[in-house]
């Protein structure tokens, strides 16, 4: 008998573990609940949801493959190891098949499991799934990481013909075992960031992202259909639908990168396309942040890649990181962004940039502070994109933000949400406001509309910035590869 251990890969097509163990004999399916594990990685509740839905999902699809799916309780981790070996006797299996993750705790996991199981004298075959190409295939010329994401890209594009992972098709039905489906761990296991959110809410979480079966495909295939071709038009609008939302199904495996590109170029001259080219350029972004993980994997363990940032003196103030976290800095777009957040899940992609760069350039508070905060309540949440964003928007990643570009929130908000339609929709008190005055309600028009006033300074706060960041860098050269004993 053969298992896969799902992980970060809730789907059964494209899925290359899934599809090699079926290959190869008789399958059952593996899930660990690390509920502990999930604390530990601030892994939002929202997004908790949404994997126990998903996988619901996957074990009837898993079943109309004759593949029962088993959900084991294991709380972290290390717990994972004791129950995929015993899981390993009782099922009398032979080959363990998985899909690696990239992140360095989850790597370290798969590295331990594959040599526990060995002892056992199990075969461990893992693949790579998670990008286009695998991480540690695209260097430069040095034999190094590129260090810029426009050279990183051209080398991927020209690569990809070549090296790209092949796309898998579903797996034939095998005949039924007789092991059975068992999700009882999902509804006994009382997960404690659940357990407080009424079923009001969870219905919504359910309706704003839902796991019926082949949904991911379908808003896949209605992206390709009716939006890609003007998304490089569109794609900067918070209040027009004109991006995929695929993120939260990217995020949780329930549809592939490689899916997503291969739906891309079908059309034809795709890449001649501006829609299509930037669409794939953001899925290459998205690879791009897991392949320098993988080179730099320092960035999983709280660390910049420019090492000298450590030295900023970031602000620690508790007041102000709680009105940036509840939507109340007095900056409409900043807040409607926040607010977006909290309610939904998820932020659209330059109010991301808005809201991050506000954080560290306008309240000087550690970026660190707010990647926690965008995982702990993004449903998309994914440590690679979510530190690689955080990193570019305080200037202290790879390829990122100059320091001395710092979005003016009020020019943002006047340039992308013009008539102010997405700040109405989330700061409603400002809601009657013309479409002049609501980027920057004047004192009178903040007591009238019950709106604070902004809590620091545009130009005040932006000059100190910039001299902290000009300070560090006359005194303490970046040196990233030399700190990280790296060539
Ligand atoms: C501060 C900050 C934090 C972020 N945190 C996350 C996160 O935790 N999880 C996450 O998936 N993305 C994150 N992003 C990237 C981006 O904002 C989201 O991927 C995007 O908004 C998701 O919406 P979409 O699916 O409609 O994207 P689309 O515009 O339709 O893009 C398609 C896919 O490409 C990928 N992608 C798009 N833009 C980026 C990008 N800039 N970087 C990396 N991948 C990208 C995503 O997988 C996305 O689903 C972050 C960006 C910033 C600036």
């Amino acid at each position: 008998m053969n298992l896969i251990w799902f992980r970060s890969d809730l789907r059964v097509h494209d899925n290359p573990a899934l599809y090699a163990a079926m290959q190869d004999g008789p399958t059952i399916g593996l899930y660990f609940l690390t509920e502990m594990q999930w604390q530990i990685h601030n892994v939002a509740p929202i997004q908790q949801d949404l994997i126990l839905r998903q996988l619901v999902t996957l074990s009837e699809e898993l079943g109309a493959l004759g593949v029962p799916l088993i959900v084991i309780h294991s709380s972290d981790f290390a717990g994972v190891i004791p129950a995929i070996k015993k899981a390993v006797t009782k099922y009398k299996i032979e080959q363990v098949y998985f899909n690696h993750e990239y992140e360095w705790n989850e790597a370290q996991l798969s590295e331990l499991v594959s040599a526990q199981l060995e002892t056992m004298n199990i075969r461990v075959k893992g693949f790579d799934d998670q990008c286009l190409i695998a991480p540690g295939k695209i260097y430069n010329k040095q034999g190094t990481f590129y260090k810029v994401f426009t050279a990183f890209k051209n080398a991927y594009l020209s690569e990809l013909n070549e090296q790209s992972r092949p796309i898998y098709p579903l797996p034939a039905a095998q005949a039924k075992t007789d092991i059975q489906t068992d999700l009882s761990a999902i509804a006994n296991t009382p997960i404690e960031s659940l357990t407080n959110i009424d079923a009001t809410e969870k219905d919504n979480w359910a309706s704003l992202w839902p796991t019926d079966p082949g949904h991911a495909l379908t808003l896949l295939e209605r992206f390709v259909d009716e939006d890609i071709l003007h998304y490089h038009e569109l794609r900067d609008i918070p209040s027009i639908e004109g991006t995929s939302k695929l993120s939260a199904y990217l995020a949780i495996g329930a549809i592939s990168v490689r899916q997503c590109y291969q739906a891309a170029i079908v059309i034809s001259n795709a890449l001649d396309n501006p829609g299509v080219k930037t669409w794939v350029v953001e899925l290459i972004w998205r690879d791009f942040y897991r392949h320098l993980m993988v080179a730099y994997p320092e960035i999983c363990r709280f660390k910049p890649f420019k090492m000298n940032t450590d030295q900023l003196p970031w602000k620690q103030d508790a007041k102000l990181f709680q009105a940036w976290c509840e939507g109340r800095t007095g900056y409409p777009i900043v807040d409607a962004a926040m607010r977006q957040l909290v309610a939904t899940g998820w932020m659209h992609n330059r109010l991301r940039m808005v809201s991050a760069m506000f954080l560290t350039k306008h309240l000087f508070i550690d970026w660190r502070l707010g990647e926690q905060f965008f995982m702990q309540h993004l449903v998309d949440g994914d440590l690679a994109s979510n530190n690689g964003g955080w990193q570019w928007s305080a200037s202290t990643g790879v390829d990122a933000v100059p320091y001395f570009r710092i979005f003016n929130p009020t020019r943002q908000s006047q340039r992308f949400d013009e008539n102010g339609e997405f700040i109405r929709q989330y700061v409603p008190e400002l809601a009657k406001l013309d479409n002049k005055s609501i980027h920057q309600p004047n004192k009178q028009q903040q007591t009238l509309c019950g709106y604070v006033a902004p809590i620091v300074d545009h130009k005040t706060s932006v000059a100190q910035t910039k001299k902290h960041f000009k300070q560090l860098s006359d005194l303490i050269p970046n040196n990233t590869n030399k700190e990280y004993g790296l060539s």
